[in-house]
C-alpha cells in the first residue's frame, strides 16, 4: 500500500508525485497510456498565461507562484536527469490588449511592467520551457526518486467505503492507498462522476524550421501565438475546440496557423508544415480545482488547468503537498 496514489502521468501528476516523494511519501501513479504523451506534451510550454487577465485569481495565484520558481526547478532537473527541459526566458510579445483598461488595471494589481516595442508591448520575463524534454525530466528524476510507475493502466473506478476513497480499480489490480490524487487532466470527469465539469477542449498545433534566431520573443497577437525554440523550430498555435476527444489534424487549419504566422514573419511565406498535432486541454466549467474532494475524504483533485497546466504545474502540486503531508 502507498501513502498517495496518483491517477494520471501528465505535467500535474509527476509534478504531484516528484513533490509529494520530496516530501517523504511512497508514491504510485498510474497512466492509461504513457506518461508525458497527452496535453502535457502538445502544449506550447508558455510559462504564463497568454492574456492573464481573462483568468480568475486563483489562476494568476498559481501562475505566478509557479513562474518564480520554474527557472530553478528547471536547473535542477537538468543536473539531476541530464535532460534539460531548455527553460529559456525569451519574453512575449503581445501586439494586442496590452494596452487596454483591463490589462492595465492587471499590471498594476501584480506590480508588473511592458517594456516598449515598435509592434506592441513586450513582457520581458516570460518564460518557455520544451514540454517534451520536460516531461522527460520530470520521468526520468520521479523514477530516481522511487516512484513507482504503471503506464498502460487505465483506472476504471475509484475504491470508495464509507465516504472514504481507498485506492484505485483497474482491470488486473486494485491499487490501495492513503491519499488518492486525481490528475487525470481531460479525462478527470469520468473518475469524478461530476456530469463532465471537466472536459476537453481540442488545441490544434503546428511547427515549421526556420534559422536559428529567427524570432527573438514569443509573439501573441488575436489568441494566436509563434514560439521560437532554441534550435530554429517555430511551434504556432492554437485552435480552440469543442469537439470532445477527436485527435484528428485538420489540413485547412494548419494552413491558416502557418498564415498567421508568415503575416507576421515574412520569411515563413511558403514554408513547410514539419508537424501538424492536436491535444486535449483540461477545461472545467468552474475554475482549476486544485483541493481535497468536497464529500470524500483522503481523495485529492489536481486538474481543469486548461490552456495553463504548464505553467501552473509546481504551485499545483505544492498546494496538493501542503494538504497531504
Ligand atoms: C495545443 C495546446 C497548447 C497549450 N499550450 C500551453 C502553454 O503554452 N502553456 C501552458 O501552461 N499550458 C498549455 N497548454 C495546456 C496544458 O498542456 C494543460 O493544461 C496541461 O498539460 C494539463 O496537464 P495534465 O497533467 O492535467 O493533463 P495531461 O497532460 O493530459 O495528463 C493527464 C494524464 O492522465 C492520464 N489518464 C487520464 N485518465 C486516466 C485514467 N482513467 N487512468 C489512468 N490514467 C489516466 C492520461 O493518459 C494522461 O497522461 C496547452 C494545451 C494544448 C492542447
Amino acid at each position: 500500500m502507498s501513502d498517495c496514489l496518483i491517477i494520471g502521468g501528465g505535467a500535474i501528476g509527476m509534478m504531484s508525485a516528484r513533490t509529494l516523494s520530496m516530501a517523504g511519501a511512497c508514491v504510485t501513479l498510474l497512466d492509461q497510456r504513457e506518461c508525458g504523451k497527452e496535453s502535457s506534451w502538445a502544449g506550447g510550454g508558455i510559462i504564463s498565461p497568454l492574456y492573464p487577465w481573462h483568468y480568475s485569481d486563483l489562476v494568476n495565484e498559481l501562475s505566478i507562484a509557479s513562474q518564480a520558481v520554474y527557472g530553478d526547478l528547471c536547473a535542477t532537473l537538468f543536473e539531476d536527469t541530464g535532460i534539460d527541459p531548455e527553460y529559456i526566458r525569451s519574453g512575449l510579445l503581445m501586439m494586442d490588449e496590452y494596452n487596454t483598461l483591463k490589462a492595465q488595471a492587471w499590471m498594476d494589481k501584480y506590480k508588473l511592467t511592458t517594456s516598449t516595442h515598435p509592434k506592441g508591448g513586450l513582457f520581458k520575463n516570460i518564460a518557455q520551457v520544451r514540454n517534451p524534454r520536460l516531461l522527460n525530466a520530470l520521468k526520468a528524476d520521479i523514477l530516481k526518486r522511487g516512484v513507482e510507475i504503471v503506464e498502460h493502466t487505465k483506472v476504471d473506478d475509484l475504491i470508495i467505503k464509507d465516504n472514504i476513497a481507498l485506492g484505485a480499480k483497474t482491470k488486473n489490480k486494485d491499487y490501495y492507498a492513503d491519499n488518492t490524487i486525481i490528475c487525470s487532466g481531460a479525462w478527470s470527469s469520468s473518475l469524478l462522476g461530476d456530469d463532465g465539469k471537466i472536459f476537453p477542449i481540442k488545441g490544434q498545433m503546428i511547427i515549421v524550421k526556420t534559422e536559428v534566431n529567427a524570432l527573438e520573443h514569443i509573439v501573441l497577437d488575436q489568441g494566436h501565438y509563434i514560439i521560437p525554440r532554441k534550435d530554429g523550430q517555430l511551434l504556432i498555435g492554437s485552435t480552440m475546440e469543442d469537439a470532445g476527444f477527436d485527435r484528428s489534424t485538420d489540413k485547412q487549419v494548419g494552413d491558416e496557423l502557418l498564415a498567421f504566422a508568415a503575416e507576421r514573419l515574412v520569411q515563413l511565406k511558403g514554408a513547410k508544415i514539419e508537424h501538424h498535432w492536436a491535444g486535449f486541454r483540461p477545461a472545467s466549467k468552474s475554475d482549476v480545482v486544485v483541493g481535497k474532494h468536497a464529500q470524500l475524504e483522503r481523495l485529492y483533485i489536481n486538474t481543469g488547468h486548461f490552456r495553463n497546466g504548464l505553467n501552473m504545474a509546481p504551485e499545483s502540486a505544492n498546494r496538493i503537498k501542503n494538504l497531504i503531508c
